[in-house]
């Protein structure tokens, strides 16, 4: 049986001005590395045991029946500057499918250079092909909406980066493909008949009860508020939260410089190239602010009358900082226990917070453990700890209701940056065994499990991961 995906594809048929149509580069020795078949099944592929054909369509050597591949063009602000002309430099959409009532892009990622590569090689190599794949599906399983990984294929083929390294190709399932980016590319050309096509496009994808832009607006609005509380409560920091990697149906999307915290620390950045902690860990709620501000002043040409626009999207804006605090203190009240917040529960948030800033606590394993009754143990200064431990008992009436919101915020494990840094060495030598144990211990984060033990384990010194690369 042959490889069938149930292509139904609707970009392709925008105006030109949305993309180009381009094919993937040849891959020398494509060998398939990995495989989500559950997601495949659930999008209605068939024939996916014949895993030599997976490795040629998921390494671009072979477009399969349906398939119209295009790069996508989009806009961006990268660290507050204006690019009109990003777009995919190292991406394809090959095409959508529509599964369970939703529909889906699949695009190739690493695949060659396009039309909008500049001065890049449009390829990825091993390491961030497999870190996407695990944090992505990671993601998913702790219940974060994230793009999804279904394939990874390694190209035969050699990537520079500083040094010779294995290519790889990912490939990326997605309710769109849509970014704050590319509403920015038609607004900055003043192309508004494709902003108000692009528009429609988006509503009838993410939003259909959307009425106007208003409305619209409010929905990304909303969705990256609740996302970007998510990402907070797992302790992930996105890295590089540029209005290009900003999903206008608010799902977690590029997967670069991302990482997870150990030790919680606020001030908390990976991304090698975020000198400024423009996108630390706490800065993420304002980021997405400054990020919706730009969504807004693209959206502004479609409105009738321009100046009562700008008036109505700036009392949106405005009104972010106590939405965002809003959910905030949802996602931090129910990791202590507590399923209706009041203001006085984010004082007694904020102290236990900075309790473990100041001694370095894991996050992931603190939280964990305070429905087991044994946070003290991730503490230095017990003496704090317990004064805090007893306001939080005063303030928890039932403890049995306060485990089962607990169990349900509060992963026992996430994909740690050392034991993913040990992966990729060991994947670049050819061993896939830390990548499947990792994929298999992950797929059920809020469960313990012995024979995962290992996972919930925060690196030893010589362990931590300083900075992720963008060397992608
Ligand atoms: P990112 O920082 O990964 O979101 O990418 C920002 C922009 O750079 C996008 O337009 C990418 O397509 C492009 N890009 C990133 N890496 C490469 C590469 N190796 N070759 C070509 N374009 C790239
Ligand atoms: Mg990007």
């Amino acid at each position: 049986m042959t490889v069938s995906i149930p292509f139904d594809n609707t970009y392709v048929s925008l105006p030109d001005g949305f993309y180009t149509r381009h094919t993937a580069d040849a891959a020398s020795h494509p060998e398939l590395l990995a495989f989500n078949t559950q997601l495949a099944q659930d999008l209605g592929i068939t024939g996916y045991d014949d895993t030599e054909a997976l490795a040629q369509i998921f390494s671009g050597n072979l477009v399969p029946e349906g398939a119209a591949p295009l790069a996508q063009a989009y806009a961006g602000h990268q660290f507050g500057s204006f690019n009109p002309r990003l777009g995919d430099g190292r991406a394809l959409l090959l095409g959508e499918v529509v599964a369970q009532g939703q529909r889906f892009d699949i695009q190739l990622k690493g695949s060659g250079r396009t039309p909008y590569s500049r001065g890049g090689d449009g390829r990825a190599w091993l390491g961030p092909v497999l870190r996407e794949f695990i944090v992505s599906e990671a993601m998913h399983a702790l219940g974060i909406p994230t793009t999804r990984a279904l394939a990874a294929v390694a190209t035969g083929d050699t990537v520079y980066r500083e040094r010779a390294l294995p290519g790889a190709i990912l490939t990326r399932v997605a309710t769109s493909h849509l970014r704050v980016g590319t509403f920015e590319y038609f607004a900055a050309r003043r192309d508004y008949d494709n902003l108000r096509r692009l528009y429609d496009y988006a509503v009838q994808r993410h939003y259909p009860d959307a009425k106007d832009p208003t409305e619209f607006l409010t929905h990304v609005i909303d969705r990256q508020i609740d996302l970007v509380s998510r990402w907070m409560g797992i302790g992930f920091i996105h890295g590089v939260m540029n209005t290009d990697n900003c999903h206008v149906g608010g799902i977690t999307i590029d997967y670069g410089p991302c990482a997870f915290m150990d030790g919680y620390s606020a001030q908390q950045v990976f991304s090698s190239i975020d000198q400024y902690g423009r996108y630390a860990f706490g800065a993420q709620g304002n980021i997405i602010m400054w990020n919706m501000a730009q969504l807004a002043t693209s959206l502004v040409p479609l409105m009738p009358d321009q100046d009562d626009a700008i008036d109505t999207f700036t009392t949106l804006i405005h009104a972010m900082p106590d939405a965002f605090n809003a959910a905030w203190l949802r996602v931090f009240a129910a990791k202590i226990g507590i399923s209706n917040p009041t203001e006085t529960d984010r004082a007694m948030i904020d102290d236990l917070l900075s309790l473990m800033e100041h001694d370095r606590a894991d996050f992931t394993n603190t939280f964990f453990a305070l429905r087991l009754g044994s946070a003290r143990d991730q503490f230095i200064n017990r003496d704090a700890y317990d004064a805090w431990h007893i306001r939080w008992r005063d303030r928890i009436k039932d403890l049995s209701d306060a485990n089962a919101v607990m169990a349900q915020a509060n992963p026992w494990i996430i994909p740690r940056n050392h034991q993913i840094e040990a992966m990729i060495t060991d994947a670049v030598a050819g061993n896939m065994g830390k990548f499947v144990h990792l994929a298999h211990g992950l797929a059920a984060p809020f469960t313990e499990n012995p024979a995962f033990a290992d996972l919930a384990n925060p690196p030893t010194a010589d362990q931590i991961v300083h900075a992720t690369f963008c060397g992608t």
